[in-house]
């Protein structure tokens, strides 16, 4: 799942202004027909659709974009340039005193509708992604493990690869609530979750899947490599300090349960044998990692 921008809530007002200051096009056309004034040498430029607010806002924000879906982004830059083209030659022709183009209502007509039906999908969507996202540690949920794992099941039958189902828990993590207060111990998990999302590659997904358990999906080529992995999590956690708030720094470790996930296993049953081994972990000193029998 690609990251939003930080902040959700401006990127909506952006598109709702987008949207509203698209809208009022209409208005703005009709008033230059009537009154035959100006709309403004900003919308007569050939440049006009990098020029409006939206414009600009879109294009430093185009990766986000395509992030979220490629195709409609592309169509977006299409569309909202054919509008403010439409515009011009709309206002051009009655600056001059000349009838308008029949082609370039109709063309005003039908980007401002796609335009518009775009940003809503895009609004859709990005609502969608944040309710799926953990607000603490800005981490998906759960609600998409079960698609991503049929799809990486998929893809490791395709490839002969591995495909893993990691639970990673933090140890002792009770007594630094009791000790330092729950604040302070989600500024912890917040950390954890920073720390845990740079160690990982990006095409594997790591999920908040409760208090203080994640849930990793761990594609690799060996078992050897598997190990390697889960060795290289617990080294890099058990390295790195967790700065808490009067500059004390704290040390963590992590137990992690592994369960090779079966070709035709479904999710649930390779989380059971994940949890079974984390149990393991647990049992055995925390701060090591297990691997579930198949
Ligand atoms: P173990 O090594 O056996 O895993 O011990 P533990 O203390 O980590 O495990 P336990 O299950 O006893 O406690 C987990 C604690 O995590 C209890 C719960 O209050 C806390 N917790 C769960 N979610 C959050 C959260 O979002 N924020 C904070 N601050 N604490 C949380
Ligand atoms: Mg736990
Ligand atoms: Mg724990």
């Amino acid at each position: 799942m690609p990251d939003l921008p930080a902040e959700t809530d401006t990127f909506i007002a952006e598109l709702d202004a987008a949207v509203e200051a698209h809208m009022n096009w209409t208005r703005r056309i009709v008033r230059c027909a009537v009154l035959r004034s100006t709309p403004g040498e900003d919308v007569l430029d050939l440049q006009a659709h990098t020029l409006c607010h939206f414009g600009g806002w879109f294009m430093a924000n185009r990766s986000h974009f395509e992030m979220l879906d490629a195709p409609s982004a592309a169509r977006v830059e299409v569309v909202h340039q054919t509008m403010h083209d439409a515009i011009r030659s709309i206002c051009n022709d009655i600056m001059i005193g000349r009838t308008g183009q029949e082609t370039d209502l109709d063309a005003f007509e039908q980007s401002q509708s796609e335009l518009l039906g775009l940003l809503a999908s895009f609004k859709t969507l990005i609502l969608s992604r944040a309710v799926r996202r953990d607000p603490l540690t800005q981490l998906p949920l759960r609600y998409g493990i079960e698609n991503d794992f049929i799809l990486y099941q998929k893809e490791a039958r395709r490839n002969r690869t591995l495909l893993y189902v990691v639970i990673i828990d933090v140890d002792n993590f009770k007594p630094i609530n009791d000790t330092y207060g729950h604040p302070v111990g989600d500024q912890v998990l917040r950390q954890l979750a920073d720390t845990l999302k740079h160690t990982l590659r990006g095409d594997e997904p790591l999920y908040r899947y409760g208090g203080e358990e994640f849930l990793w999906l761990l594609k690799c080529k060996s078992a050897t490599a598997a190990r390697q992995s889960a060795r290289r999590v617990l080294a890099t956690v058990g390295t790195t300090p967790v700065l808490i708030d009067d500059q004390e720094v704290l040390r963590l470790t992590v137990t992690l349960g592994l369960a090779l996930a079966g070709e035709q296993e479904d999710l649930a049953s390779a989380i059971k044998r994940a949890d079974l081994a984390l149990y393991e972990g647990k049992r055995d000193g925390r701060n090591r990692f297990v691997i579930a029998e198949p």
